[in-house]
């Protein structure tokens, strides 16, 4: 002990030196705000080296306790700061770690999300559409569940009508609903109904969306369907403007070169009422499997709006005169591109429907 203290070199001054150099030591080594936090807790938690030694100064004898308190203390004081600057440093450091970590390089290429193809129902629809809104057409919408007045009544349909069986028409629940007249709409024309309700004359719209009948599916049928129904109503349109919309219409869809033709039928709607055809698409009129050997694709009815149906709806039929078509959009579909079965375009094959 003597010689410690001829050298001057007092255990408690020595102390504090060791701990000062051990202190700057940690606070180099530390790599991040954990390595820097375990120092501190060494140094100066509950337990540190730096705190034993500070409690220990009132044990000293009275002549040490002045000195080594005051370098004590000084040690803490510059501790507390040494630990704050390099925790500030380091907290930096890894914030910029971690920017650089998330940083977005706008010159890598982008992730592939594969586009969908709109369905080919979809997009024949809008085909139709651009078509006739070309000729001043509008385009209605109206209600799926339908009134059997709109549905038949109103279309000049009498009850005993054979389409308004229960074989062919789906009823929605009479228990449910109160009353026994509230259908699936077996066709889109019930919207013409409601649209001449609401307007005057001239009128020029189409009502596209979907119908329903109590058919089994198979190649050619489907319990769900699609119809664009058109209809306009004017003063002096005649069965030549009537023929000559459907002529442009049946050009425009398929292909400038197809002859077109209007034969006789019967709808209880229209008077006079034609079925009409364009030439085959696939053997262009020679005959084929597709048209069967006639030549011609049967591709939507017509008519001239009987005078009834103006009476249901309170239009002039001295003034007024009109004519209405209507087509199934799943066969449009099926003609243009020659597809031989219905149920192709309702069983989401992705390899089938991505071709269109
Ligand atoms: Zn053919």
């Amino acid at each position: 002990m003597t010689s410690d203290e001829t050298r001057g070199d007092d255990p408690g001054m020595r102390e504090i030196e060791l701990l000062r150099e051990e202190a700057e030591a940690a606070l180099a080594g530390a790599g991040s705000s954990a390595d820097l936090e375990e120092a501190r807790v060494n140094l100066l938690g509950r337990k540190g080296r730096l705190t034993a030694l500070l409690q220990g100064i009132k044990d000293l004898p009275p002549d040490k306790k002045r000195m080594v308190g005051m370098q004590a203390n000084l040690l803490k004081d510059w501790l507390e700061k040494a630990l704050e600057e390099r925790g500030e440093e380091l907290r930096r450091r890894e914030l910029d770690a971690e920017l650089r970590a998330e940083k977005v390089d706008v010159t890598l290429p982008g992730r592939h999300l594969p586009f969908g193809t709109r369905h080919l129902v979809s997009a024949i629809i809008e085909e139709i559409e651009d078509i006739f809104i070309g000729m001043g057409y509008r385009v209605a919408e109206g209600p799926e569940v339908e009134l059997d007045y709109y549905n038949f009544e109103a279309l000049n349909t009498p009850h005993w009508h054979p389409s308004k069986s229960l074989q062919d028409t789906f009823y929605v629940d009479a228990s449910a609903s109160g009353r026994e007249d509230v259908l699936l709409r077996t066709h889109t024309s019930p919207v013409q109904i409601r649209v001449m309700e609401a307007t005057t004359p001239p009128l020029y719209v189409i009502a596209p969306g979907k119908a329903y009948r109590h058919d089994v599916p198979d190649a050619t049928h489907s319990p769900m369907f699609h119809q664009v129904e058109g209809l306009a109503v004017d003063e002096g349109i005649t069965l030549g403007d009537l023929k000559g919309t459907l002529e442009h219409f049946a050009r425009r869809m398929f292909g400038e070169d197809r002859a077109v033709r209007f034969r006789p039928h019967f709808f209880p709607f229209t008077e006079p009422s034609a079925e009409v055809d364009v030439s085959c698409v696939i053997c262009g009129g020679e005959g084929c499997r597709v048209c069967k050997g006639t030549g011609w694709l049967e591709i939507l009815g017509a008519g001239m709006v009987d005078p009834n149906v103006f009476g249901y709806v309170g239009y002039d039929t001295e003034k007024f005169s009109g004519f209405a078509f209507g087509m199934g959009v799943e066969r449009i579909a099926m003609l243009k591109y020659g597809i031989p079965d219905i149920r192709y375009l309702f069983d989401n094959d992705l390899r089938f429907l991505a071709q269109f």
